[in-house]
């Protein structure tokens, strides 16, 4: 759906809130002992973002009924400001990324849902500016610009955001992206 700036931005504030609060938590509740858990968990869910994203884009954005829909209209307008409300598509990370972990390794679990919540925010924040910003060769973004123009063009290839890692992985990276360098 087309939602307002509030909904659309809004996860650029909730998000560093709630990664705040994670930290604190985690850190309020055993000191600095909570470092290697919540550390471990940071980088797991990291990594796990960059690998959820790619799927959720690659099968539910391009496969699934109405998300499909959504995001179909994303691809045809690039600009306009498309997407799920913060407070739901933070909810769901959040859920995701904590609840599996906390009833047995609660500071990792804390880690992790921070880790998550990173990745969704450096998603939500390169997508953003490959769309909206005139970023030219040599930009330290600039590589994501010109994977995700790509993607646009040949949905079939590129869709990881942050990396194109997991593409090199399943072998969805395209092939002529350089062709689409100016797109
Ligand atoms: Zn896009
Ligand atoms: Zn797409």
């Amino acid at each position: 759906m087309k939602i307002n700036r509030f909904l659309y931005f809004g996860d650029f504030v909730a998000i560093p809130a709630a990664v705040a609060f994670f930290a604190y938590w985690a850190f309020a509740a055993e000191g600095l002992a909570a470092a290697p858990a919540y550390l471990a968990g940071l980088s797991g869910g990291l990594v796990v973002w960059t690998l959820a994203e790619y799927w959720i884009h690659r099968v539910a954005y391009h496969h699934w009924p109405l998300l499909s829909d959504l995001h179909d209209r994303h691809h045809e307008a690039p600009k306009e400001l498309i997407g799920i409300p913060s407070f739901l598509s933070m909810g769901i990370v959040i859920t995701l990324g904590y609840g599996p972990f906390f009833a047995f390794w609660p500071r990792f679990a804390d880690g992790f849902a921070t880790g998550a919540l990173i990745g969704y925010a450096f998603y939500m924040f390169v997508h953003h500016a490959t769309h909206h910003w005139n970023i030219q060769p040599g930009h330290w973004l600039y590589p994501a610009r010109v994977r995700h123009m790509a993607h646009h063009y040949h949905d079939e290839a590129n869709f990881g955001i942050v990396t194109g890692l997991w593409d090199w992985v399943f072998g969805t990276t395209g092939r002529r992206r350089d062709r689409f360098a100016g797109a």
